[in-house]
Order: C-alpha cells, then structure tokens, then sequence
C-alpha cells in the first residue's frame, strides 16, 4: 500500500504531519480516505493542553470520507466509492450500558486497548459498524458535521420531544445552532439567546423564531414580548458558566425540561430553589456523547437535504497547515473549522463562498 499524510499532537500546541503507511483493514473493517476532519471542543482542549493524554496522539474524531475497500467480514452493502461518515466513538460493548442500548456512557470508551480517535489522517481503517453510508448530495464539508449533530440529537432525545414543545437554546455556537436546525427540521418553535449580535444573525439566517440578545436586558421580558411566552418546554444549555445555567432556570416553564449539554469548568456551582422544580415540575437532566441511535439518527437528518450547515463551517485549511487550523479554532467568534486531506473539501468550501 502507499504512504498517507497524518497529524500527531507531539505535545502541547505543537502538531507534527508525518508520513506513514496506509493502514490495511482487518477483518469485518472498512478502509476510508478521509476527505473532511472539523476541529472540536475535544481537540480544541488536548491541542492547548487543557485535557491530558500520552502522546503522540492522532486527533480527530468529526470526519467524512469515502470507501476505498471492504475487508472480508463487512456484512453491510458498502461499496469502494461511497461516501461515508465515521462514528468514531469506542463502544466495547460487554459493559452495563453498552447491553442496555446506552452505549454513550460506556466504561470502556477510552480503554487504552481499543483505538481512540485517529480522524486527523487522509486514511483510516475501522470496523464497518463504525461506518455509516450518507447521501452524496450533503457534501464531504458538511457530512463532517454529522457527529455533532448525533450529540445534539442524543440532547434533544432526553427531552422527550414532542411535537408542541417550544424550544430555546441558550448559545448561539456550532453545537447550540446544530440544536436549533433540528428543531427546525421538526417545524418547531425555537428560541435562540446569546451575548453576541454576529452569532445571533446565523440563528437568525437558520430560522430561529425569536432571537434574544441576552446583554441587552432581561430575556424573560423578550421572550414575553417576542413570543408571548412565559416559559418554554425545553431548554437546551450550550452555554458553560453559571449565568447560563441560571438563565435555564429563568426561562423553564410549567413541566419543563432543562438539559446541560455543555460541560463546565471545574468549580461551577449553582443555587436552585426547589419549590421552583417542584410546583413547576422541573426535569434537570445532562447529555453526554451520542449512541449509535443518535449517529444513525443523524445520517438520516443529514440525508433529508435541508439542514443549512453551511454558515458552521468558517474556515478550511490543507492538511499540511493543521497547526495553523488549530490555533484558529481557539477563536471563539468562528464555528467549525475544518482540515482538508486532499483538495475535495476545500473546493466544496469554495462553492459555498467560503474564503
Ligand atoms: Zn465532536
Ligand atoms: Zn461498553
């Protein structure tokens, strides 16, 4: 086989692309040549050394790609050509929730002896359960999008959504607006809040129902004005800090749910009055990863054709320039940014008028 390019965080900040032999698929695997590769919080954090890990490391883990072989032992229809996304979460399985179909929380996801991540390379090899077939027609630039949005819909399905629900987000970033399109894809109320003018016009431009700059005043009095509301049904945090979970609180209505999806850091505490969750009947719930449900669920919402990705991907580097992908997506005014493995994704971002 030939040789392919692949990026090692060698230590913190510092990202060396290497050459190496492209891996054969073993048996029951499928050998992908990645096109796309979006940066995420994940990375963001063991690229600053925030998170710690032996290294070298092979990041990336939010990646679109095309078959290039089917190993003996792939039971599904995959064909060398197609395109796919990978889900490239380790789920061993044998534990407690992988046997009770609640495989995001598996014990073992980062079992030393089960391979993590490795998405930031122009070919990987990876069991076909991993490899899920999407529609030519999304694109490999958006398709990079898929696993973010399989945790967002892993956050929606804690909700018990239902058709009359009335969202709000709380965040108008990549994650919190991923939220907002799949509410919309429903044809559901959804609310968007944020501190920032720029990102609340995206919110906008994807169809959020009510836009609520919360540095303007309090948002309980807009959402009144805007929507006629005195609370919502779900409450999507994609916001960390104290403020923003406190401001969850605020807007919960009757029999509301609110869901922590964005981690915090460490030290965040809250107050909660719990007449408040008792007389309203308040759920607080978190979301963490995604199942394999929620991933396939999300090709299928990919597939449908009117997610509008576009405005989420902000930049798109070669390969060979990922340190500088990286040190860009520590700017917290962009959403995803994303490393090309060849020409593919880059020409997909030019098309959609990219820069
Ligand atoms: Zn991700
Ligand atoms: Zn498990």
């Amino acid at each position: 086989m030939d040789n392919m390019k692949l990026v090692e965080l060698v230590a913190p900040r510092e990202l060396a692309v290497r050459e190496v032999k492209v891996p054969e698929p073993g048996h029951g695997e499928v050998l992908v040549k990645i096109k796309a590769c979006a940066v995420c919080t994940l990375e963001r954090r063991l690229f600053t050394g925030e998170t710690k890990i032996a290294y070298p490391l092979v990041f990336g883990h939010e990646v679109s790609g095309e078959v290039v072989q089917v190993a003996a032992g792939v039971l599904s229809d995959l064909e060398p050509g197609e395109p796919v996304v990978l889900d490239l979460l380790n789920r061993c399985g044998e534990c407690p929730y992988c046997r009770t179909g609640r495989s995001n929380q598996c014990v073992n996801k980062f079992d030393p002896g089960l391979p993590v991540l490795g998405g930031m390379a122009q070919y990987i090899a990876r069991p076909a359960r991993q490899v899920f077939r999407i529609d030519p027609r999304v694109g490999f630039l958006r398709a990079a999008l898929t696993e973010p949005l399989s945790d967002c819909v892993h956050s929606l399905m804690r909700t018990h959504l239902s058709p009359q629900m009335r969202v709000l987000v709380i965040g108008a970033g990549t994650m919190g607006l991923l939220h907002l399109a799949i509410v919309k894809h429903y044809g559901m109320f959804c609310a968007v809040t944020d501190m920032h003018a720029a990102k609340l016009e995206v919110a906008a431009s994807l169809g959020a129902d009510v836009t609520i700059d919360i540095s303007a005043g309090d948002p309980r009095d807009a959402l009144r004005d805007e929507a006629g509301l005195e609370g919502v049904d779900v409450v999507i945090v994609t916001a960390p800090g104290k403020e923003a979970v406190e401001e969850a609180f605020e807007l919960a209505g009757t029999l509301g749910t609110i869901v922590l999806f964005s981690a915090n850091p460490e030290g965040i505490m809250i107050e909660l009055n719990p007449n408040s969750i008792h007389y309203k009947e308040i759920t607080i719930t978190g979301s963490e990863s995604r199942t394999e449900k929620d991933f396939y669920q999300a090709v299928s919402l990919q597939n449908a054709g009117d997610m509008h990705l576009d405005p989420l991907v902000s930049a798109v580097f070669p390969i060979d320039d990922a340190q500088r992908a990286l040190e860009s997506s520590l700017d917290p005014a962009l959403y995803r940014v994303v490393v090309a493995m060849d020409e593919t994704a880059v020409e997909e971002f030019e098309a959609i008028g990219g820069v």
